[in-house]
């Protein structure tokens, strides 16, 4: 569903001379329904990679293939049109503060052309879906952390994506808001079919909620698997990574 080959991203140096080397030669594959993670520390280049993926960033080299299509390839006109088919949920949300959840919910509708009933109804069933139907009319303002991750989850389901990305989606969250958002990740995956890419500095995360993940460091990926191999293969970075530290 998702497919990497070698994939560099260098950006000019922020203020300075010189550059930096975010993605350095990234190969990956994500399986149709797999919920797959994307695990390293901070400016390991994570976010880099997630935008890599739906084209928000154009890779220096190498190719990005979404369900098919080969993104790399494509015009900018047809890239905009392929990237409706992938939603993206991040870390604060990036909610219309005034608009309601509704109105949140409706806006990638509306871009779209979408009719008024016709989003109202839609609408209202991503609400459901996520477990806020009873908060449509509510603003960003009066929601707690875990609500606006919520509603951003239904705004990125609005258009009926085949691949969901979520970058650090649960990094601003409590714990017991961490949980509630990763089990509905699971369950809008399970339900829709949906193919998940999750990125996140936290293992707990991973070990939570995906079938496989890559470790980055320094924009490379060092290890990976499907998780019930990594954990079990001796002397794997990221299967040490994920198992608790020794007291
Ligand atoms: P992560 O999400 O893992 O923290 P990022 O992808 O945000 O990592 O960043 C990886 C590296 O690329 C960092 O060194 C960061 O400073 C650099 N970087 C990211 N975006 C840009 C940009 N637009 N311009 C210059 N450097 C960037
Ligand atoms: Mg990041």
């Amino acid at each position: 569903m998702i497919e990497l080959k070698d994939v560099r991203k260098v950006f000019p140096a922020r203020g300075q001379a010189g550059e930096v080397v975010a993605v350095d030669g990234v190969s990956l594959a994500v399986d149709r329904g797999e919920f797959a993670g994307v695990v390293g520390p901070s400016g390991s280049g994570k976010s880099t990679l997630v935008r890599l993926v739906n084209l928000l960033e154009r890779p220096t080299s190498g190719s990005v293939t979404v369900d098919g299509q080969l993104l790399t390839e494509l015009p900018d006109e047809q890239v905009r049109q392929a990237r409706r088919s992938i939603g993206m949920v991040f870390q604060h949300f990036e909610l219309l503060d005034s608009r309601t959840a509704a109105g949140n919910v409706e806006h990638p509708l509306e871009l779209s052309g979408v009719g008024r009933a016709e989003r109202r109804r839609r609408a209202g069933e991503l609400l459901d879906l996520v477990g806020l139907g009873d908060r449509a009319g509510a603003r960003p303002a009066q929601l707690s952390g875990g609500q606006k991750q919520r509603v951003a989850i239904a705004r990125a389901l609005a258009v009926r994506p085949t691949v969901l990305l979520c970058d650090e989606a649960t990094s601003a969250l409590d714990q017991a808001s961490t949980t509630g958002v990763l089990e509905l990740l699971r369950r809008v995956r399970d339900e829709l079919g949906l193919t998940v890419l999750l990125i996140t500095h936290e293992m707990s995360v991973v070990k939570a909620v995906c079938d496989s993940a890559v470790l980055l460091d320094r924009g490379r990926v060092v290890d990976g698997g499907r998780l019930a191999d990594v954990l079990t293969r001796p002397g794997s970075p990221l299967g040490d990574a994920l198992l608790p530290a020794p007291v």
